[in-house]
């Protein structure tokens, strides 16, 4: 059979696959398979400049089909992908077509997680509870966010965490009345440390949003087509326009799953994006990747998008070129740039260079049993690259060097670099 790379996902690791194998010389049939009905388009925006009316819809696309063209990548936008059979090497289509791969690439992202009970995005649901993962569900959190303005209705999000505080956020600078329920004891607590997670607390709070840490729903229901109210168990009833549901995504691994392809709550991968089955990658929000310890990891974000992309398109060529870099994210709220560089889980120590107080950049810098294991950057760029380069050094800086008042980490960098020279 001629070659046939199929790529199952239009998105961001899908997108940088199909590039990144025709950059390194793959000439044969490139076949992108996308269930949603737009070309791949950037979905960071979709919670911040975009939702804010700060960006056109048209900057939210990754390529202009010219570009595309150019490249020879044909992505067929809505087209569901319902059945792999990974020993007759056939995708099934929805519609029934079935197409033979020489090589697939599994890159369908994730869902977002709902409540007991929730119906949001159907078409019977009441149009105010929400979730954001796509640009159709983006364009319907907008139009909430414009019957909130016209009709004085609040805004409630459920969950603290990145993209429920961004559309917080961005309510709020659309004078939109907020509340955030969260049901933690702090925001971002998963990611941040304890002070970082405060910081941001104090941040909304001076921003105008009413947030509720330790918040138990009991229940959502609509109060007609366009109003919902969320009770709590302590009987606190909020009514809003919008309830925003952030509580977190699932890997799209069902497809893999019925193939019968090894996952663990998302698709099992090693660095290089192979599945347990021949031929078969995955990348991006739907894997979990076995690190060098045996454990799983699941990130979410645009960097282990594109780097998983890039991995597995070197596997289907043939070439092994694992995914090991720094993970690195951000996040925008307000006039803050959050930038995180490393994995902070299991951090027991932190240190915090620059003054959280004042209105100036700031760092957090995470330590696990004195190694440092990431850094948080507040408005300060500069630290932030400078943490990707340190956290990949044999010896990073210690607890007490990060503390000393004198300690400047792009000079750490590039001393320890011309050192290793
Ligand atoms: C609102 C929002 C804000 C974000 N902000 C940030 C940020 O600030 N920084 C950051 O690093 N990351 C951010 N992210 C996360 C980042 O966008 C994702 O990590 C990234 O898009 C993952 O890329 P992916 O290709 O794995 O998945 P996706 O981009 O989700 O692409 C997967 C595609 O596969 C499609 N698909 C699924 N199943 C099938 C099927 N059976 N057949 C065909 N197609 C299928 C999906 O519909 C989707 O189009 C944000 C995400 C959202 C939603």
């Amino acid at each position: 059979m001629d070659p046939h790379i199929i790529i199952v996902g239009a998105g961001q690791a899908g997108l940088q696959a199909s590039e990144t194998l025709r950059a390194g010389g793959y000439e044969g049939q490139l076949t992108v398979l996308g269930d949603e009905p737009h070309l791949p388009y950037h979905r960071p925006p979709l919670s911040k400049a975009w939702l804010a009316g700060d960006m056109a819809v048209e900057q939210l696309a990754m390529r202009a089909e010219a570009a595309l063209e150019r490249k020879n990548i044909t992505i067929r936008t809505a087209s569901p992908v319902a059945a792999l059979d990974t020993a007759r090497r056939l995708v099934q289509l929805a519609d029934g077509t079935q197409l033979k791969y020489t090589g697939l690439l599994l890159a369908t992202g994730a869902t977002p997680r709902q409540l007991p009970g929730q119906s949001s995005g159907s078409a019977d649901g009441c149009k105010a509870i929400r979730v954001l993962r796509s640009r159709d569900d983006a364009s319907a959190v907008s139009d909430c966010l414009r019957r909130c303005a016209e009709h004085g209705l609040p805004v409630v999000v459920i969950g603290g965490g990145f993209i429920g505080l961004e559309v917080a956020a961005t309510a709020r600078k659309l004078g939109l009345p907020v509340t955030v329920l969260e049901a933690a004891p702090r925001l971002l607590g998963r990611v941040l440390a304890p002070v970082l997670s405060d910081w941001y607390a104090t941040l909304h709070r001076a921003r105008g949003a009413h947030l509720v840490l330790n918040a138990r729903i009991a229940e959502i229901h609509p109060v007609n087509d366009h109003i919902a109210e969320v009770r709590l168990a302590d009987g606190q009833s909020y009514r809003a326009g919008l309830v925003l549901v952030g509580i977190g995504v699932c890997a799209n691994d069902a497809l893999a799953r019925a193939a019968g392809i090894a996952c663990d709550n998302g698709i099992v991968v090693d660095a290089c994006g192979r599945t347990s089955a021949p031929d078969v990658y995955a990348a991006g929000d739907c894997t979990a990747r076995r690190l060098d310890d045996g454990t799983l990891l699941r990130l979410e974000s645009v960097q282990n998008a594109i780097e998983q992309g890039r991995a597995a398109a070197a596997g289907l060529l043939g070439q092994d070129k694992p995914f090991t870099a720094v993970p690195w994210f951000w996040s925008d709220q307000y006039d803050k740039k959050l930038q995180i560089a490393g994995l902070s889980h299991g951090a027991d120590s932190w240190v915090v260079r620059g003054d959280m107080h004042a209105d100036t950049p700031f760092s957090v810098y995470h330590f696990r049993q004195g190694r440092l294991a990431a850094v948080d950057s507040i408005n300060s760029a500069k630290e932030h690259l400078a943490a990707r380069t340190v956290l990949t050094m044999p010896v990073p800086p210690t607890p007490e060097q990060v503390g000393s008042a004198d300690f400047d980490l792009a000079a750490f960098a590039k001393a320890a670099q011309a050192a290793a020279a």
